[in-house]
């Protein structure tokens, strides 16, 4: 028999647990160390652009993604606006999955365990005393560091949409709605930080008005809003470049590259992250490769893949943010000179 080296996979997000999946599938031993525990609620926009059917299909995620909704068309709006119509109706290439993070991750850690994985919760794993030997793979999500950036989120019920996907730009901040599975709108914003006293939903509903979204903060206050959803991250930030591996470790998903949220395609990444991993580790497993090697073939394959779609995100990024380039990005809209497609194809 095949001897099989185990893998261990500290952080059971996205990247890890379809990772250790995929991999308990093909009869490596896997063991996931995960600090929280499920079902939890997670800072996320909650739709997911440009995941292939062949992505789908290698990670076996199809059962997962049955009840997810498909969003095609996506509203545009700038500023506050009073009852302004939205900027732009975008119609997406593909459509965006609808899905709460909640139900998505709960789904796959049960998963990994029925496959016969290993799966530690509660349990971090301090990165300083970390082994960065051979066989540990990192996928403990987005990197700690200075950042002014901010992310809330919150579902809501009888919280109507004008299109699938509402997109709210605000003065520092934007703010994304999506229906999910469960019938609620997810509501998750981008703000630069600011001294607000408030908590849970009520600074939410603080930082929306202080980005000028006020039609929008008076919608959130007329829809029944479940507190217990209400989710906050400090200090986000995003990358241009895949982090080039260091001292040998294999980094996935948003441990490796954060691309800006608008682009709804950081879920998709820490998929591909897993599928792109995938067929080295089972390699390493088996004996037929070392660790370096499996190190590197990873490392460039990411890079392959993500190298175009970093360096466009954070391009555009800022033109989201800016109230003077938010009217140059509405501008350019109007006399459609945006080209919205090639861009799209760019970011996934
Ligand atoms: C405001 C905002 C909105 C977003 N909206 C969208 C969107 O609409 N669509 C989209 O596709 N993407 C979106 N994203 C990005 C998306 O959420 C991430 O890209 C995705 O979650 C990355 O998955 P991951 O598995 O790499 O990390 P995560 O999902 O963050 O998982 C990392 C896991 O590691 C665990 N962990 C961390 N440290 C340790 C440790 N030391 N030991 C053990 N466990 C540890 C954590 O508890 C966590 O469970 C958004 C991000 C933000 C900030």
């Amino acid at each position: 028999m095949t001897p099989q080296r185990p893998i261990e996979i500290v952080g059971g997000g996205l990247a890890g647990l379809s990772l250790g999946l995929a991999l308990r599938r093909a009869a490596v031993p896997v063991t996931i160390f995960e600090a929280g525990d499920y079902p939890r609620h997670r800072v996320c926009g909650e739709f997911i652009t440009g995941l292939a059917p062949a992505t789908i299909a290698r990670l076996g995620l199809a059962p997962f993604l049955a009840d997810a909704l498909h969003h095609r068309e996506v509203a545009w709006f700038i500023g506050s606006g009073a009852d302004a119509p939205p900027a732009r109706i975008q119609t997406l290439p593909s459509p965006a999955l609808g899905l709460s993070r909640h139900a998505l991750d709960h789904r796959l850690a049960a998963a990994f365990l029925a496959a016969g994985g290993d799966l530690r919760t509660r349990t971090r794993v301090a990165d300083a005393d970390a082994d960065v030997g051979p066989g540990r793979i990192w996928t403990t999500g987005r990197r700690r560091g200075q950042s002014p950036w901010l992310g809330l989120k919150i579902h809501a019920r009888g919280l109507p949409l004008s299109r699938d996907l509402e997109l709210h730009l605000g003065d520092f901040a934007y703010v994304g709605l999506a229906r999910v599975e469960d019938g609620s709108v997810n509501v998750c914003g981008l703000f630069r930080r600011r001294e607000l006293c408030a908590k849970g939903p009520h600074l939410l509903l603080g930082y929306l008005q202080a980005s000028g979204l006020t039609v929008l903060a008076a919608r959130l206050a007329a829809s029944a809003l479940e507190a217990t959803s209400f989710c906050a991250v400090a200090a986000v930030g995003f990358d241009r470049h895949v982090a080039a591996p260091a001292d040998n470790r294999v980094c996935l998903g948003d441990t490796c590259s954060r691309i800006p949220p608008f682009t709804g395609n950081g879920m998709a990444m820490a998929f591909q992250s897993a599928e792109i991993a995938l067929a080295p580790l089972v390699a390493y497993s088996s004996g037929a490769t070392d660790w370096s090697a499996t190190c590197q073939a990873i490392h460039h394959a990411k890079r392959r893949r993500f190298r175009l779609r970093l360096a466009t995100a954070a391009a555009v990024h800022p033109f989201l943010f800016h109230p003077p380039r938010q009217r140059l990005f509405a501008a350019l809209n109007r006399a459609h000179l945006l080209p919205l497609r090639p861009l799209y194809a760019a970011l996934h």
